[in-house]
C-alpha cells in the first residue's frame, strides 16, 4: 500500500515576527495552489484570520477547491495567552475563518499550544489538531488527544528546503501518514537580513521541489489527502472496528 501524505501549509505574513512584509500569500500562494490543482491534489491551507480578512479570495479558494483550515487569529502565541483571551481570538478567527469554507483542522502558531486549551478548540467545533510533532517530542503518532483527532506534523519545513538530491532520501524514509508543513513565504526569494531560517531555501526553486515531492510519492503510489479527509477515513474506520 502506498504511503497517505497530507500537504499543509501554514498561511501567514512572512516568517512571523520576523517581518511585516505578506510576499508570500501574494505571489507564493497562488503558484502553490496552481500548482496542486494541476495534479488534482487538495492542501490543507492553514490561514490566520487576518490573513483571511486581508486576502478573502485565497481563502475562498482554499475553501472551494481545498481545505481551510485555522493558524490562529494574527499569529498569536497560545502559550503566552491566558484562557480567556485565548477562546476570544480563536472564537473571532473561527468566525472569520467560517465564512469561506467548513472549518474543522486546527494548527497553533510556533507549535505552541497548551494542553489545557484544547477543550476550546472541541468546544468551538475543531475536530483535528497538527500541532504536535516529532521533532518537538510527540511519540504517539495519529492519536485521539484531549477530544480532538491529533494528526501530527511529521517534520520541520526545513527538510523540504534542501537540494532534492538531499531529502530524497528522508521522503523514502517517512512513515505514512506523511504530515508536510510549509508556508507561502518559502516560495518567494526572502530577504538575507532575516534570520537563516527566514530565507534559506527559498525562492522560485521550492516550487519545483514541492513539483518533484509530489511526483515522488505519486510515483510511489501515494494517496494525496487533506487533514479532513484523513478524519472521515478515521472516523470510518474506527466504525468499521467498533
Ligand atoms: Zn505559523
Amino acid at each position: 500500500m502506498g504511503k497517505i501524505v497530507m500537504l499543509t501549509f501554514d498561511v501567514e505574513r512572512d516568517c512571523p515576527p520576523f517581518a511585516e512584509t505578506k510576499r508570500g500569500v501574494e505571489d507564493g500562494l497562488p503558484r502553490v495552489m496552481n500548482l496542486l490543482e494541476e495534479f488534482g491534489i487538495k492542501g490543507t491551507f492553514l490561514f490566520t484570520g487576518r490573513i483571511a480578512e486581508e486576502f478573502p479570495e485565497l481563502a475562498r479558494r482554499a475553501g472551494k477547491k481545498h481545505e481551510l483550515g485555522c493558524h490562529g487569529l494574527e499569529h498569536e502565541r497560545f502559550d503566552r495567552l491566558s484562557v480567556r483571551e485565548a477562546e476570544s481570538r480563536l472564537v473571532k478567527a473561527k468566525e472569520t475563518l467560517s465564512q469561506f469554507g467548513e472549518v474543522i483542522s486546527f494548527r497553533a502558531p510556533n507549535f505552541q499550544f497548551p494542553d489545557e486549551y484544547y477543550g476550546i478548540l472541541a468546544k468551538l467545533g475543531f475536530k483535528v489538531d497538527s500541532t504536535k510533532a516529532k521533532h518537538k517530542g510527540w511519540r504517539k503518532g495519529v492519536a485521539e488527544f484531549n477530544g480532538l483527532l491529533e494528526v501530527p506534523a511529521t517534520t520541520t519545513s526545513i527538510v523540504t528546503r534542501l537540494p532534492w538530491a538531499l531529502q530524497r532520501s528522508f521522503h523514502k524514509r517517512f512513515e505514512s501518514p506523511v504530515v508536510y508543513i510549509f508556508h507561502p513565504w518559502e516560495f518567494v526569494d526572502m530577504s538575507k537580513r532575516l534570520r537563516p531560517d527566514c530565507w534559506f531555501g527559498t525562492g522560485r526553486g521550492a516550487l519545483e521541489k514541492l513539483r518533484k515531492l509530489i511526483e515522488f510519492h505519486l510515483g510511489n503510489g501515494a494517496r494525496f489527502m487533506t487533514l479532513k479527509e484523513f478524519y472521515e477515513e478515521y472516523q470510518k474506520l474506527k466504525r468499521t472496528i467498533g
